[in-house]
């Protein structure tokens, strides 16, 4: 079972939930029309399920292979690579001045879902080159984007994003990779550094690393780190002092190279600041939030395959009798349990995608907005969203891929089906670009206390106005549907004037120790009334006389959300106001 983009689905979240016809009447798309969206997205549907998705097998079958320093991407590779920058896929969001074509965040994020749902070991490659150039974009000097962006934009070099070294992870204030000046306007850089996505390969004649690494004089901690631009050959065409000192052997992903980068083996790898010195880990901030999103939407894409192939294999498999059938076995899809899989499958996989897209329209909003306020509001709205964006979508990526494997019985746990793939793959999405640990401390600590609280207090203000929408137009179908997200958007509000409190008293420990729940909360409350936007569009446009089966199905999956998903947030409520209690009893519980 290969992939089928679901541009329909993608279309209508992007219309009813992430505002594109209102983006577009607000003429903060330019000429985009939504007409236009589809045509695009359309294309870029024939070219993941066409192009990309049929090497994905392939691609975790043989890996990326590490020879003599070399790196050789796995069959097909190389030319689907080639062929899709050749199209123009890479260059979309980029900057119209070096050749880019400057659509909308949105726009890309629903291509990069697609990318991703195809391969998510191929779609993470651009994920990083995208958001290199964002960064350069915004921090480097005039020279720099001069010699480098045009062909990161068009996709002839790639990016990577070298943060992590084996002591420091999540604490980038351990890092320890050098920078000298030298006294030209270059600077010498020396250090190791792990886990770097794409730091070799084949697939084009140059690599562009940004590289974070402390001057001599920096001082200690976050504040002592610079941003780099390190190329793999130099403007010369000589090659630079980095080398792939070896690729890793992992669970998943296995045709994207994960290498061990080693700067200034012979004397210092040549490299160029971005951005100001002792500032980088601000300009990396750009790439990472970039890169944030993205690896959320990697979670919606590997939902989105997973569940697919899960309802091809429920309508194939016959096993037992399902209710009322007639003689013989019945495919396993008529099965309630099954069904409920299916179920919770699809609605988290479409609540994850909503709160993507709403996060991409509100980075579009914060960049394109002609009023600074406007602006300032949606930037801030983005921040709110995106560490929710990242740590929901990769955890429910996780969940709906494992239900997937359960859909398939025994032949789940078998690779021959390729459900096992979705799940190895869906693992390390949870893990990088911040663990989801620190997303939920991220949206706690720094997010909430936004604007005084007033970001976050006017989110819930739209959940409750779309509560009061259902309460006034849902009809029967809807079922308990306004309660449940109801009481599922009071007990947020609740469980966030108790976490503000706790970090504006600096009860620390309350804070961080309700920090995973609480962001599960908030996402199955914006999950949630999100889906509602899409049921009560898509019952206006079935009264309206569009016949389309679609409709319908909108309003049973928000139904099923609201009544056995987002109930959960009740427990989760009372997880956050419990606070630390428990961790006085953590020493005892873990001793031994
Ligand atoms: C396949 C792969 C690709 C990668 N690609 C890149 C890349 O391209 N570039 C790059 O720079 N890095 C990359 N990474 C590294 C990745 O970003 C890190 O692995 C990740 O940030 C976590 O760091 P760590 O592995 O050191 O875990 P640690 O930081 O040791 O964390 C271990 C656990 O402790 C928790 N934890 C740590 N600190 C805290 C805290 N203060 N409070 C609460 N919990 C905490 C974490 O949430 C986690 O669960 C990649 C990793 C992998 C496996």
């Amino acid at each position: 079972m290969t992939y089928r983009a679901p541009v329909p689905d993608i279309v209508f979240t992007m219309q009813h939930v992430a505002g594109l016809d209102r983006a577009v009447a607000d003429g903060i798309y330019g000429d985009l029309s939504v007409d236009l969206a589809e045509t695009i997205l359309d294309e870029a549907g024939r070219f993941a399920n066409d192009v990309i998705a049929p090497l994905n097998r392939e691609g975790d079958r043989v890996g990326a292979t590490f020879k003599d320093g070399q790196v050789t991407t796995a069959p097909g590779w190389t030319q689907a690579y080639r062929a899709w920058a050749e199209a123009g896929w890479n260059a979309l969001p980029g900057p119209v001045a070096y050749g880019g074509q400057g659509l909308p965040t949105l726009l890309n994020s629903a291509c990069v879902e697609m990318w991703n749902a195809a391969s998510m070991a191929f779609g993470i490659g651009p994920v990083l080159t995208m958001g290199a150039i964002e960064a350069l974009a915004a921090h480097a000097s005039d020279d720099l984007k001069r010699r480098y962006l045009d062909k990161l934009v068009s996709g002839e070099w790639t990016a990577t994003m070298n943060l992590t070294e084996p002591q420091a992870g999540s604490d980038l204030a351990a890092l320890r990779s050098r920078a000298e000046p030298v006294g030209d306007g270059t600077y010498r850089i020396t250090g190791q550094k792990i886990f770097i996505t794409y730091g070799e390969h084949d697939l084009t004649d140059n690599i562009v690393h940004l590289v974070l690494a402390r001057l001599p004089d920096a001082p200690a901690g976050t504040r002592g780190i610079s941003l780099f631009l390190v190329p793999k050959f130099l403007p010369d065409g000589t090659r630079n002092d980095v080398r792939c000192h070896s690729i890793e052997h992992k669970l998943g992903i296995h045709a994207s190279p994960t290498c061990t980068m080693i700067f200034g083996d012979e004397g210092g790898a040549i490299g160029w600041l971005v951005g100001e010195e002792n500032r980088g880990l601000a300009c990396m901030f750009t790439m990472m939030n970039n890169a944030r999103l993205a690896v959320g939407l990697q979670g919606v894409a590997i939902a989105e395959r997973a569940y697919q192939q899960a309802l091809g294999y429920a309508k194939e498999r016959r096993q037992g009798r399902a209710i009322g059938a007639a003689e013989g076995m019945s495919p396993i899809a008529g099965h309630p349990d099954v069904q409920r899989n299916l179920l919770t499958m699809k609605a988290l996989t479409a609540a994850a995608r909503a709160i993507c897209y709403m996060t991409a329209e509100a980075i579009d909003r914060a960049h394109l907005e002609q009023d600074p306020a406007r602006r300032k509001k949606a930037n801030e709205r983005a921040s709110l969203l995106t560490p929710v964006a990242k740590a929901f979508s990769t955890d429910i990526g996780m969940e709906v891929a494992s239900l997937g494997v359960q859909v398939h019985g025994g032949m789940g746990f078998i690779e021959e089906t390729g459900a096992a793939q979705h799940l190895r793959d869906a693992r390390i999405a949870p893990i990088y670009e911040g663990t989801n640990g620190i997303q939920a401390i991220d949206l706690v600590t720094r997010k909430l206390p936004l604007a005084r609280g007033e970001t976050v207090r006017g989110q819930i203000a739209s959940m409750r106005a779309t509560v009061a929408r259902l309460l006034k137009e849902g009809t029967p179908a809807f079922g308990a549907t306004a309660a449940r997200l109801r009481d599922a958007v009071e007990s947020l509000d609740r469980a966030t004037g108790y976490l503000l409190e706790a970090v504006a008293s600096n009860a620390q420990g309350e804070a961080l120790a309700g920090a995973t729940p609480y962001l599960r909360l908030f996402a199955l409350a914006q999950g949630g009334t999100a889906l509602a936007e899409m049921a009560l569009a898509a019952q206006a446009q079935a009264k309206a006389g569009d016949t389309d089966p679609a409709h319908a199905g909108r309003i049973a999956l928000c139904r099923f959300f609201a009544e056995n998903i987002a109930v959960g947030a009740r427990g989760l409520e009372e997880t956050v106001m419990a606070g630390a209690g428990f961790l006085n009893d953590a020493n005892l519980a873990l001793a031994g």
